[in-house]
Formats: C-alpha cells, structure tokens, sequence
C-alpha cells in the first residue's frame, strides 16, 4: 500500500506540475509527503499511549505512601519507580508503559499484622 500510495502521489504531483514551486523531482515530494503521513501516525500513537498514562492515574506507592512516582522505560520494558526506590513490575512489548502502569496499579496492598 505504501508503495502504491507513494506512487499515486508522485503522479499527481507530476500531473499537477506541483513540484515546479520547490523545484523538487516529484518522486523526492511524494516520499517527502508519505513520510510525514508515517510520522503523523507515529505521533498520533505516542499520543494515545502518554494519554493512557496520565489517565492510568498511578496509585501510590506501596512502599512510602507518596505519589512521586515515574515511568521508567528502555527498549523492551518499562517500570513504575519511586523516588524512594521502590519499583513495580516490568511491562514488556509496545504498549509495556501501559502495561507497567497497569500492573503498579492491580498490585496487592501490602498487609501489616
Ligand atoms: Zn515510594
């Protein structure tokens, strides 16, 4: 599809003669153009998954009561972390920030006798 598209798109700038204003082959415009179509949608997700964060709404942290909480993150997981060092379960996969908030908020209190 993106090929497709990618050429459907340099066609009808070639047929329009709109790279004349930039004086831009057509094909460089029509890669141009799709790639900002990619990053939009990439954007558009990273969105939607700060969102799910924010509205995750962290509960405290089990260890010290307080709310200073962060997500950490690296290439295959995430985290919740404390200021005091306490750290929740590890989410994992491309939505692993969500599922690590997740995880921090379904944890069992833990249970003083
Ligand atoms: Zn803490």
């Amino acid at each position: 599809m993106n090929e497709t598209f990618q050429a459907e798109l340099r066609d009808v700038i070639n047929r329009c003669s709109i790279e004349n204003g930039s004086d831009t082959p057509d094909y460089i415009l029509a890669e141009y153009l799709n790639n900002c179509r990619i990053a939009f949608n990439m954007a558009i997700k990273e969105r939607q998954k700060h969102k799910a964060i924010e509205e995750a709404n962290l509960r405290p942290c089990p260890f010290c009561g307080t709310k200073r909480t962060k997500i950490n993150e690296w290439m295959y997981g995430a985290e919740v972390i404390c200021e005091c060092g306490g750290k929740g379960p590890e989410g994992y996969g491309e939505s692993r920030k969500i599922v690590a908030c997740d995880l921090w908020n379904r944890r069992e209190e833990p249970k003083i006798s």
